[in-house]
């Protein structure tokens, strides 16, 4: 579904990602761990297109959807460009809805405005997708009358309301307390058991053990060690080891 080829990316002439290629299939959950500036979220906004690569390609459905050309970042028509970024869509790290839009506005409002699609459908699905939340009783609330929790889980919706193929999520639970990340993790954990594919970047390593397919440690913008939960987690890579080692 989706492949990075060669990626590298520079802020200001430093290198943040360097020559980083991974593929995500079809109804795979893959978590990217590491520790802070190692590139973690420089790589999902670039998979996700806020940022412009400096080299290497990027496909969705075998589709290139940015690629080099002259040494400038290139990307397809505006149509095609469209309906690639269709394919994903991101929750992040602090939920990002619209202050004064009410939450089924917030869901609502990118189905009919940028996918054009019927206003009385979207509503319907939107308030399917805020009960699958537990959320029915919140449709007209605004964010700041929402706790943390519950405005990551609209952000959620708000993404599924896109009809995404894939998500990705940076860092969805660091803003929550325990006890609602747990919430959050296990909303993520039911859309995976309904083959949702995920990329998720994670500081909680239990979720990621049990509910990843494959795991990425990332160091100084390139992947140090890959493999499925079993295989990270015995790796005897001391930089990696180090960094659990301070989590636990
Ligand atoms: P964290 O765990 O703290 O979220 P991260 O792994 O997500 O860290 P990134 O945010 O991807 O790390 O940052 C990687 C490096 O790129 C850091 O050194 C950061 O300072 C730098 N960087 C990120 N965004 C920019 C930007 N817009 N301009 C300049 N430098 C940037
Ligand atoms: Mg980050």
């Amino acid at each position: 579904l989706l492949e990075m080829k060669q990626i590298k990316k520079e802020f200001e002439g430093t290198t943040v990602i360097k020559d980083l290629s991974l593929s995500v299939e079809e109804g795979e959950v893959l978590a990217i761990i590491g520790p802070s500036g190692s590139g973690k979220s420089t790589l999902l906004r670039c998979a996700t297109m806020l940022e412009t690569i400096d080299d290497g390609e990027i496909l969705y459905q075998g589709k290139k959807a940015v690629w080099i050309e002259n040494g400038n970042p290139t990307f397809p028509k505006k149509q095609e460009l469209k309906e690639i970024q269709s394919c994903f869509g991101l929750v992040f790290q602090n939920f990002n809805l619209f202050p004064h839009f009410s939450v089924i506005k917030n869901i609502a409002d990118a189905p009919i405005h940028v996918q054009k699609r019927n206003r009385e459908e979207v509503y319907e699905e939107a308030k399917k997708l805020l009960a699958k939340m537990g959320l029915s009783d919140k449709a007209e609330a605004y964010p700041y009358q929402l706790s943390g929790g519950q405005q990551q889980r609209v952000s959620i919706a708000r993404a599924l309301a896109m009809k995404p193929k894939m998500l990705f999520f940076d860092e969805p639970t660091s803003a929550l307390d325990p006890e609602l990340t747990g919430e959050i993790l296990k909303v993520i954990k039911d859309l995976a058991s309904e083959h949702m594919t995920m990329v998720i970047v994670t500081h909680e390593m239990d979720f990621a053990r049990k509910v990843a397919d494959k795991i990425i440690f990332m160091e100084n913008g390139v992947i140090a060690v890959e493999g499925n939960p079993e295989e990270v987690f015995a790796s005897d890579h001391g930089r990696m080891r180090e960094f659990l080692g301070k989590l636990s």
